[in-house]
This record gives structure tokens, C-alpha cells and sequence, in this order.
């Protein structure tokens, strides 16, 4: 629970919270017209990975590694009641994702037992999907909520029969090589083209039970989308694509005790300078180093990670674990430069 310095500043707090409207868990999110929309929807970028087009579910299977059974039909991808999750066979870390789901005309049931389906981030992390026109439920398990954690932050719900929309950028968390967090998952989602999660936290893997937190270090997982085991009629889904953010970064194995630091730990600073890619991320995250090496043969023959605390240079966890994605980036675009093409 909150602690209150003084009365005056509890006093402060509750008024806040009546201005706002009521208390966290009992609150109506506020309803925002999000709009049309085209008849077929979005086109993807073409840069992006398209996972459903309208044709066929080679890219999906079973959550047990099954072909994917659910319905293919008018372009369009329907839950098939009873057959289980599907999820897409390649695994991701940090993503843009566009993914469009209608609730059928003609929905029955009410609160979560109403057109629930959801979108899983690494398989994980729930962007709630759920007939949330005219329809209310707790408000952090209504459509577009990160379920069981964050709310929407308005309700842009498309009626049923209409197409909705769902655009996220998703940062996956990261983690240190002993499996506790580094920084943890955010997603910033868009629902019909409004702002519902403006680059929230995600507190672990979603769930309706139990305190969310990071139970597993994974670096990256597949989409998953939700078979809800509730009698109304399937969710359909159209145009599922997704863009990579920093894709080449390589993943390490997704297991206890894998080495998170790569570069930095394992390469002295000498070693680094002497590369001009690696010199250049050096330059642009220590520069320090690069300009004015006062001491050059004592740091030159040290890792960065040797280095935390020892030079007169700022080098925390958290910026050690960016250098070492960019030098990853880097010596990784160097090695593989001209091959794409
Ligand atoms: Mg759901």
C-alpha cells in the first residue's frame, strides 16, 4: 500500500481520485468513437512479416506443435471452439505487430464470456481481446486492456460485425544472465488507431490468478492467440503482420543462466577500439574513452564490465546491457554488410 507523508497530501490524493471518477477496479472506461475503416483493411509494410494474408496458416501452428486447425475462410481466420490456442511458428523479441479481429454479429453471453479471445506477446502477455461494445467487465479485462494488469485508457470498440484493429509496439523485457529483471516488457497499443496503452509496463506473464511477475527469463517467444473456453461464437481475425525491431541482434539460448553481456564481458577495451564498428558504438556510448583515454594501457586491457566502477567513466548495468546490444548490432551488420542484398 501507499504511504502518505501527511494528511494533507492523502487529502490531495482522494481528491485527485474523485476528480478522476471513482476507484481503480470499478471504473467505466470512457468510450471514444474510433472511426472507419477500409473495406480490406491494412496493407502491410514491406518490410513486414506477414502472418495471416487471408490464405492459409502455414505460419501458425498448435501450442503443441500441431498444424493450426482453426478456420480458414473469406480471407479471414476464425477460433475454432475446443481446438486450443494457435501461435505463430517463429518466435520474437521486440515487435511492431498489426492484427484486425471482429466480433461476430449476433454475440450473446456477457461480461468475459463475450467474444474473448487475445492477442499473447511472447506467449505471455495478454493484449485482452473481448466484445467490449456495450458490454462491461472489470475494466482491466476489457478489450485492449494488458489483462489482469492495465486498462485501456479509453474504450475505442468497433461494434460487433465491424473490424477492429490492434497496432503495438512491444519491447520485450530483459533480463540479467542470473534471470532477474533488467527492465521488464512495455507495449504501447493502439486500438482502431487510438492511444489505449501508452508504453505501459508489463508487471509479468498475464493471468486471472496469482500475482504477475517474471517467473522465467525468455528473450523471445511466438504470438499467441486465445481460444477462450466460453460458448459465444468465434472471433475472426484478417491482416496479421509484424515488423521486427532490431532483428539482427542475436538471441541468446533462452535459459538459466545464459550470458546476457556478450560483448562487454568478454572483450577488453583495446580489443574493441581496434574495430571500427565496435569504435564507432564506443564513441557514441562512451566517448570519454575514445577521446581522452588518459590511462590507454590500463582500461585498453579491460573489459567494459571489468571497468564498472573502477574508471572514472559512468558504466551502470543497464548501460553496459545497451552498449553490448549495440556493439552486438554492430559487429553483426559489419560481419553480414552487402549479404541481404
Ligand atoms: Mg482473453
Amino acid at each position: 500500500m501507499m504511504r502518505f507523508k501527511s494528511g494533507m497530501a492523502f487529502a490531495l490524493v482522494l481528491s485527485a481520485l474523485r476528480a478522476w471518477g471513482g476507484d481503480y477496479c470499478d471504473s467505466e472506461v470512457r468510450v471514444v468513437n474510433p472511426g472507419t475503416v477500409s473495406a480490406k483493411g491494412s496493407v502491410p509494410p514491406a518490410d513486414a512479416i506477414v502472418l495471416f494474408n487471408g490464405e492459409d496458416l502455414s505460419q501458425w501452428q498448435s501450442t503443441s506443435g500441431a498444424d493450426a486447425s482453426w478456420d480458414v475462410r473469406d480471407g479471414k481466420l476464425s477460433v475454432k471452439k475446443g481446438t486450443g490456442d494457435i501461435q505463430t511458428r517463429r518466435s520474437f523479441r521486440d515487435i511492431q505487430l498489426h492484427i484486425e479481429w471482429r466480433i461476430p454479429e449476433g454475440i450473446a453471453g456477457e461480461g468475459q464470456f463475450r467474444g474473448n479471445s487475445g492477442v499473447f506477446l511472447q506467449g505471455r502477455y495478454e493484449i485482452q481481446i473481448l466484445d467490449s461494445y456495450h458490454n462491461r467487465t472489470y475494466a482491466d479485462g476489457q478489450a485492449g486492456a494488458i489483462y489482469g494488469q492495465a486498462p485501456p485508457l479509453v474504450n475505442a470498440m468497433r461494434p460487433p460485425g465491424e473490424w477492429n484493429s490492434y497496432d503495438v509496439i512491444f519491447t520485450a523485457p530483459r533480463f540479467y544472465d542470473d534471470g532477474t529483471v533488467l527492465y521488464p516488457a512495455r507495449a504501447t497499443v493502439l486500438h482502431n488507431g487510438v492511444l489505449v496503452q501508452n508504453n505501459a509496463e508489463i508487471l509479468g506473464a498475464t493471468g486471472a490468478w496469482g500475482r504477475p511477475g517474471y517467473y522465467e527469463a525468455p528473450v523471445s517467444g511466438p504470438i499467441r492467440l486465445q481460444d477462450h473456453p466460453d460458448p459465444s461464437k468465434p472471433v475472426s481475425f484478417r491482416n496479421i503482420w509484424v515488423r521486427e525491431i532490431n532483428p539482427k541482434v542475436p538471441e541468446s539460448a533462452p535459459t538459466a543462466g545464459a550470458q546476457v553481456l556478450r560483448i562487454v564481458s568478454t572483450r577488453t577495451v583495446k580489443q574493441l577500439l581496434e574495430d571500427p564498428a565496435a569504435r564507432a558504438v564506443l564513441a557514441r556510448c562512451v566517448p570519454e574513452l575514445v577521446q581522452d583515454p588518459d590511462d590507454a594501457e590500463y582500461i585498453g586491457q579491460r573489459t567494459l564490465e571489468a571497468l564498472k566502477g573502477e574508471a572514472d567513466i559512468t558504466l551502470t548495468d543497464a548501460k553496459l546491457q545497451l552498449i553490448d546490444e549495440q556493439l552486438l548490432q554492430a559487429l553483426f551488420n559489419r560481419q553480414h554488410a552487402g549479404a541481404d542484398r
